[in-house]
């Protein structure tokens, strides 16, 4: 808390006395902490592919080239690193272009089925590798929804796709797609690692990752879950997360079939 006191005397026969303005300081150190954290964390995200690429260019520069070998692998870890900074660079402007409302929303009739079948083809190389099954149950009598196609789909795509990720290879997937009073309730489930109780409050958050090493390992930026919040809310949904270590993890989303923010962001 910030406190001012500010004398004054204002009519002749008035008494004397004593302004005090309270200003409540914490709110406005918080979001300045949050920036500082932001902007830190951008950096050390940025620094380390960059560091890579530079020490595998430079050794290339002394005496790598010579070996054909040996060039291709740098140069596959270079082409790696740099993918990497892309990703991260397209999500961070997305977050970004979501957070300042910038970003255009294609609203249009969305079948969350075929959506989801859509989405299960393009996770399909990666379920395969691991050997994974991903059942499927959408209701049958689901309505169709007001959205914006390609955003839903990079939801599920992250949710999915870290299922399989941080699930280990045989493990189970299953998705359910239920219809709810004024909307939908999909629910992706997998029997992997979880996360513990203490992340789990902070899993949404931007570059919030349990393991950031095996995280990056596995290619993550570390902001799917961050825009998967945003684009659900952008819809007027809600996204949560339940999750016990060792036993799983369970995220619900719910989709109206039409919102008053839709409606809202489309005069924008
Ligand atoms: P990342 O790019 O690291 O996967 P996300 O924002 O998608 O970033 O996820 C944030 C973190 O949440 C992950 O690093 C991981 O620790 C945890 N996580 C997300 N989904 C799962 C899951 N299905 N099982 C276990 N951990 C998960």
């Amino acid at each position: 808390l910030l406190l001012n006191f500010v004398p004054f005397k204002s009519e002749e026969n008035q008494e004397p006395g004593i302004i005090v303005v309270i200003n409540d300081i914490t709110e406005r150190e918080k979001l300045e902490d949050l920036r500082r954290e932001f902007v830190a964390n951008v950096s050390h995200e940025l620094r380390t592919p960059l560091t890579s690429v530079k020490s595998y260019v430079e050794a290339l520069q002394n005496g790598g080239l010579e070996n054909k070998e040996i060039s291709e692998s740098f140069l596959q870890v270079i082409e790696d690193e740099t993918e990497r900074m892309v990703r991260l660079v397209k999500d961070l402007l997305m977050s970004s272009r979501l957070d300042f409302k910038k970003e255009n929303w294609q609203w249009q009739s969305v079948g969350i089925n075929s959506l989801m079948e859509n989405t299960l083809s393009k996770v399909e190389v990666q379920r395969s590798s691991k050997n994974q099954q991903i059942n499927y149950h959408p209701d049958s009598k689901l309505p169709t929804i007001t959205g914006d196609w390609d955003k839903l789909q990079q939801v599920f795509i992250n949710i999915i796709s870290n299922s399989i990720k941080y699930t280990d290879p045989e493990g189970n997937i299953k998705i359910n797609v239920d219809t709810t009073v004024n909307g939908i309730l999909i629910t992706i489930e997998d029997n992997g690692i979880g996360i513990p109780q203490n992340d789990l409050p902070r899993i949404f958050e931007r570059f919030y990752r349990v393991d950031k090493a095996r995280s990056r390992q596995m290619g993550g930026t570390g902001l799917g879950l961050a825009i998967s919040k945003q684009i659900v809310e952008g819809h007027g949904g809600n996204i949560s997360v339940q999750s016990k270590e060792g036993v799983g993890t369970k995220f619900k989303i719910t989709l109206p079939i039409e919102s008053d923010s839709k409606r809202g962001n489309r005069s924008e």
